[in-house]
């Protein structure tokens, strides 16, 4: 997945050094990132010295944070105008561009600055917000509302039963692609309810047996993935929710096309269930291991 950055180590600590000539530096322009393609196709960032020259007389950046040794910042000056190599390049684009690394901390500093754009002025009193200097937050100065940095926890539903998946197409979308059952918590509500009330709505069946698999952080929504595989309880005849759904289908291993991307959450699960590597076929193959043992 698209956070998985082995051998390189990101870190969230609230951090407050000045910016160095050495440092990464990010600047958006809307939800477009200034970087470079290089001639192989792989994404470059520019460090604050590359970009020196270009940025104006006043200079205003926030840490954002570090992977490994190198440090991340957040420009907050006036446009910048692309020259040379630098370009403004998209999400859609970057986020299948290698290193991966990059890539991801591209990701992670959109939300970030989406986060600081959407929130310059007090949402009580309407005064401009001013940084915290203790912690990665917003802080008006004249009634001490303070704003967080925005993540959404959402669900990421497997329907299993037997050797099928429930798998999805949502309404509207271009991407044609197959999808799971997804859907935001809501105030009030635990995650396994989520699970149960997404599922119910979107397609009409009930679950059990919920099984945690793994969480992404999806930054290009300010989304938190939880991803589970659940077994069907009872009928498995579907009801769409058509304002949702434009497809919802119950499939078997060897239907599920292969060309699945591995950056998302989504892909991998369906990938994982293609495979026979879910956790119920795992504790079925396991559980019969066991009995020739015998
Ligand atoms: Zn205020």
């Amino acid at each position: 997945m698209i956070q998985d950055i082995f051998p390189h180590v990101y870190h969230n600590e609230f951090c407050q050094k000045e910016i160095a000539p050495e440092d990464y530096l990010f600047v958006f322009q809307g939800d477009r990132v200034l970087a470079c393609r290089e001639a192989d196709g792989s994404l470059r960032l520019p460090r604050m010295w590359q970009l020196q020259d270009n940025l104006g007389e006043v200079q205003i950046s926030s840490h954002l944070f570090t992977i490994d040794d190198d440090h991340y910042y957040l420009w907050e000056g006036q446009a910048l105008t692309p020259f040379g190599k630098w370009e403004y390049i998209g999400s859609v684009v970057y986020r299948n561009l290698k290193p991966q690394m990059f890539a991801f901390a591209c990701g992670a500093a959109e939300s970030l600055h989406r986060w600081r754009e959407a929130n310059q002025f007090c949402g009580h009193c309407g005064s401009p917000m001013g940084k915290s200097s203790k912690e990665r937050a917003l802080v008006c100065p004249a009634c001490g509302n303070t704003v967080y940095p925005k993540i959404c926890p959402a669900v990421i539903v497997a329907v299993v039963d037997g050797d099928r998946i429930l798998l999805t197409q949502y309404a509207g979308r271009r991407n044609t692609k197959y999808a799971l059952i997804a859907g935001y918590a809501e105030i009030g509500e635990g995650i396994e309810k989520t699970v149960a009330r997404e599922v119910m709505e979107e397609v009409g069946l009930e679950v059990e047996d919920l099984r945690f698999y793994k969480s992404q952080p999806w930054t290009f929504t300010d989304t938190l993935l939880m991803g589970f595989f659940v077994r069907l309880r009872g009928s498995s005849q579907i009801r769409l929710q058509e304002d949702e759904l434009a497809m919802a289908q119950w499939f078997y291993r060897e239907e599920i096309p292969a060309d699945y991307s591995q950056i998302s959450l989504t892909g991998e699960m369906i990938t994982q269930f293609k495979l026979g590597l879910d956790p119920f076929h795992q504790a079925e193959e396991h559980e019969k291991a066991y009995a020739s043992v015998d």
